[in-house]
């Protein structure tokens, strides 16, 4: 492809922690809307981005509102910011488009806590159960399953499956705790895998934040280790059962919107402040852990972005035959309704 070079992408540094090198600069910003235009590309963000890549995409959002926005997008090439499994699911849903994701290093200790070969065994040592994946999974994994979920819909789709069938819940085990409460089944066997981040949001933390804010709404994503202490905190009437909202990152964002609350306290990775700020900027949003910052998620920098709309690189592969498998289990859960949204 033809560009004129510009100056700042010869400072461009691949270490072990990703590409660095490259200020998020008014330049720096033309130049990606300059080589995403010659791509004929658009540029998707997820909530835990830099402040900067959220900034600058054409959409923001949870992963699986952004790959239903690749899937309709008018433009042939998708550059995904976010971590490589959500790469993978807007290649699943756009199997003709190209799929680039500016650090393909960029994992999820969460998707990376099963592996296709230990679904398989798990598979085999319970052949009749129906398997339920949570988004947060490899195309591989999503391969081996018969019914996706989200966050927002992950009871919903466990409570359409025929009571007599035991379910295999992955690879979340506080999603898991969430559903097997919520539904009451006891033939549900639950995954032991948990995001290192959202764990280490904890109820203790939680607690005491709430103490010292009275008055604020808690907003939990449910993959967090606290969820099940917020439920707990209310259930016992530690803080007001209408002020505890466990929400996926898409409802958050709407729920934003319509709280009265004058604060907030937020339990999830802390590049969501930057969208709940944007949406209600009256309210004041504080993190329960201002240490959760998701690692993989900041290794899409400016200077990756900007090589990667350079390069074209890193392309995003799914084999056909894993793909038609895995969509099928991303429609079945879209045809169970309400997919709300994911991580
Ligand atoms: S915050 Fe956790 S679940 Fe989300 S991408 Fe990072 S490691 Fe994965």
């Amino acid at each position: 492809m033809t560009t004129t070079e510009w100056a700042g992408a010869a400072t461009i540094v691949d270490g072990p922690g990703g590409y660095t090198g490259v200020d998020a600069t008014p330049e720096w910003a033309e130049e990606v809307r300059r080589l995403a235009r010659e791509r004929n590309a658009t540029l998707l963000a997820h909530n835990y981005q830099l402040p900067a890549i959220q900034d600058i995409a054409d959409h923001v959002g949870d992963s699986l509102a952004l790959s239903r926005i690749a899937a309709e997008a008018e433009e042939d090439t998708i550059v995904f910011c976010g971590v490589h499994f959500m790469a993978e699911t807007a290649k699943i849903l756009s199997p003709d488009k190209t799929v680039l994701i500016p650090d393909e290093r960029a994992g999820c200790s969460l998707a990376d806590s099963i592996t296709a070969d230990q679904l398989r065994e798990w598979k085999a040592d319970h052949p009749d159960a129906v398997v339920v994946s949570y988004v947060n999974t490899t195309a591989e994994v999503k391969g081996l399953t018969d019914i996706c979920c989200t966050s927002s819909n992950a009871v919903d789709v466990v409570a359409s499956i025929d009571p007599d069938r035991e379910v295999l819940f992955l690879p979340d085990q506080f999603l898991g705790a969430h559903v097997k409460r919520e539904t009451g089944r006891d033939n549900i066997h639950i995954w032991a895998g948990e995001c290192h981040v959202h764990a280490g949001i904890n109820g203790d933390e939680l607690a005491a934040q709430s103490r010292s804010h009275p008055d604020a709404d808690l907003f939990v994503h449910p993959e967090c280790g606290c969820a099940t202490s917020a439920l707990y905190l209310a259930g016992e009437g530690f803080v007001p059962d209408d002020k505890v909202k466990i929400l996926s990152t898409g409802g958050m964002i709407d729920a934003a919107r319509e709280t009265g609350a004058k604060q907030v306290l937020v339990a999830t990775e802390v590049g969501m402040l930057h969208q709940l700020r944007k949406a209600a900027p009256g309210i004041d949003f504080q993190p329960v852990n201002d240490r959760a910052a998701c690692p993989y998620m900041k290794m899409i920098t400016p200077a990756a972005l900007l090589r990667c709309l350079r390069e074209g690189a890193d392309e995003v592969h799914v084999a056909r035959d894993v793909a038609d498998r895995a969509r099928l289990s991303v429609q079945r859960m879209i045809a169970i309704g309400n997919p709300g949204s994911g991580e």
